[in-house]
């Protein structure tokens, strides 16, 4: 069966009990018990609860993975999939990965014994530069936030293969719709669902997505004993944003790919990143690896950080806010926004200039975020 179908139909029955055609939202702590001796399915809902085992199963589904878990964010879904890790392990991450991953890394991590090297994003030899026997994972985010920069999945889960290290890849930019990273070998995906697959910026969720049941094992436990788990209205909600995903990420980059193009053009524009470009340095890659371009577009303006605040202080229909992965467009800069809290010499090891501008396109008509970036460009 196709994408499309999947997301609409697997792990999502109608409801034996009354024939509900969406997955009910479960809205309890606990479960009945038949007697002392048994034990169901569900019994607590931070163990189990059935409207997250519905979402679950249709992330693995989408992701062509065997199992799936829902977290209560993108970052809880991080620090989950990091319990593969023990005292001494050490991890090679590209350079241009979310902040919040960063800080994952840094500040919680560190301290307890995991320690981390930070690579160029998009060559395969600098990841295995970074390898030392401690090694025990490669994390990497492609394409990349903010300047969408792509790491090679299957180099890169061929080279884990021969070291005997696990591969993880945060897909959030991508979606499974574009790119499912465990059939090119990855060993676990990651997700922030709060951004394309909820969709609507309506929700806050995490997933972790593997095919192997040991590691599987290990992020469960992890995800009853330590208890970030999403409450059943936002798995639904998510559930929701999941059935759509393929006809919006199609639109995501249909305008995309149009912005992207009108920007290249622009003579205030000094640069675009966006794979689906042909001047993008990795298209070719790009091509291999996913099946579109994704709907986030980077673009640094000639005129540095006071360009940006004329932009945005002109910009009209594109909202002034972090995230991305909605319906209507944002706009932001990397700069004084999502990577705020890293040194300016962590930023400029990381090439996060002032005067980028990364906007997440929306689902509005194309030409009028055309007119309002025009107009919103002129000096
Ligand atoms: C937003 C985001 C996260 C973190 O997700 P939250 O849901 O905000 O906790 C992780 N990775 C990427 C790429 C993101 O964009």
């Amino acid at each position: 069966m196709q994408f499309e179908t999947l997301a609409i139909h697997d792990g999502q029955a109608p409801d034996p009990h009354t024939g509900s055609v969406t997955v009910p939202v479960y809205q309890t702590s606990t479960f009945g018990r038949d007697s002392l001796d048994h034990r169901s399915d569900f019994f607590y809902s931070r163990i189990g609860n059935p409207t997250r085992k519905a979402l679950e199963a249709s992330l693995a589904l989408l992701e062509n993975g065997k199992f799936g878990l829902a977290f209560a964010s993108g970052v809880a879904a991080t620090m989950a999939a990091l319990q593969v890790l023990k005292p001494g392990d050490h991890i090679v991450a590209g350079n241009d990965i979310y902040g919040g991953s960063y800080r994952i890394f840094e500040q919680l991590m560190k301290p307890w014994g995991v320690t981390t090297t930070y690579t160029e994003s998009e060559a395969t030899e600098s990841y295995e530069a970074g390898i030392t026997p401690a090694t025990k994972l490669i994390w990497i985010e492609t394409p990349s936030n903010p300047l969408l920069q792509l790491s090679d999945i299957k180099a890169l889960g061929k080279l884990a293969k021969e070291r005997g290290i696990l591969l993880a890849v945060d897909n959030t930019f991508a979606s499974p719709y574009f790119q499912r990273p465990l059939e090119l070998s990855a060993d676990i995906v990651v997700h922030s669902t709060t951004k394309y697959l909820g969709g609507h910026s309506d929700v806050i969720g995490g997933a972790v997505v593997t095919s192997d049941s040991a590691i599987h094992t290990t992020i469960k436990n992890y995800q009853g004993a330590a208890g970030a788990v999403p409450g059943p209205w936002d798995c639904w909600l998510i559930l929701r944003g999941l059935k759509t995903l393929k006809i919006r990420m199609k639109e995501h980059e249909a305008s995309a790919m149009h912005l992207a193009g009108m920007l290249e053009r622009h003579p205030a524009v000094d640069r675009v990143f966006y794979p689906g470009l042909t001047s993008h340095p990795q298209h070719e890659l790009a091509k291999e690896q996913m099946s579109g371009f994704g709907g986030m577009v980077t673009f640094a303006l000639k005129d540095g950080l006071p360009a940006v605040e004329r932009l945005i202080a002109k910009i009209k229909l594109f909202v002034l806010a972090d995230s991305l992965g909605g319906v209507e467009s944002l706009i932001s800069s990397p700069a004084k926004m999502t990577l705020w809290a890293l040194s300016k010499a962590e930023r400029e090891r990381r090439k996060c200039t002032d005067n980028l501008v990364r906007l997440s396109i929306g689902l509005e008509n194309a030409e009028d975020l055309e007119d309002d970036l025009l107009n919103a460009l002129e000096p």
